[in-house]
């Protein structure tokens, strides 16, 4: 497999995820309490839109279609958030987890297109670089607001009492025993 193939195969995954995104960011939206946090997500859902726009303009520049690969990374990524907006927090407890979902979201997003572009730099694809390169700058972006909008939410969470200790739900209990299944997977090798 040539580079070019490589290259069209990272493509159909940022594809993926960023359509799955689209689906994922009005949850969030919905789900936040504080309104900064709110329209953050609102307005990088439109942002998001355009990045899905601009990886079809890719995919023609290319001759090849956008569709072809799910995203399981991002997917996973996007499981993460949901089982954030499933917690039963205080506002700004709830919000942080938010922030920390969204925060790896965007770093996923950031790899990919970094990876991309370095592909199609020393391929010389120049108009795919610039489109990607377009992508990447908003998800720097995105990340540079969640963090800053982050901050009195976090500071919020912090004074806010912890709350009792609750029975885990059922998928709260799988998800226990398989953290304790990876540090014995990764204590053979420690
Ligand atoms: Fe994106
Ligand atoms: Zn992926
Ligand atoms: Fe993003």
């Amino acid at each position: 497999m040539a580079l070019k193939e490589v290259l069209i195969d990272e493509l159909r995954d940022m594809y993926s995820a960023e359509n799955q995104l689209v689906k994922a960011l009005p949850k969030l939206a919905k789900g936040a309490h504080d309104a900064t946090l709110k329209k953050l997500f609102t307005d990088h859902l439109e942002e998001t839109k355009g990045q899905v726009i601009r990886l079809r303009q890719v995919f023609e520049n290319l001759g090849e279609k956008p569709t072809g690969q799910h995203c399981n990374g991002m997917e996973g990524v996007v499981e993460e958030g949901a089982d954030a907006l499933e917690k039963d927090e205080e506002g700004a407890s709830f919000d942080s987890g938010l922030v920390g979902a969204a925060l790896r979201t965007e770093h996923y997003e950031i790899a990919g297109y970094n990876a991309c572009i370095s592909m199609a730099k020393t391929l010389g694809l120049g108009n795919v670089v610039t489109l990607l390169t377009a992508n990447l700058n908003e998800e720097v972006a995105a990340e540079k607001k969640i963090t800053v909008t982050a901050k009195p939410i976090l500071q919020q969470a912090a004074k806010e009492p912890e709350e009792e200790k609750k029975p885990k739900s059922g998928k709260e209990k799988y998800s226990a025993k398989k953290s304790k299944d990876d540090e014995k997977a990764a204590a053979r090798n420690m």
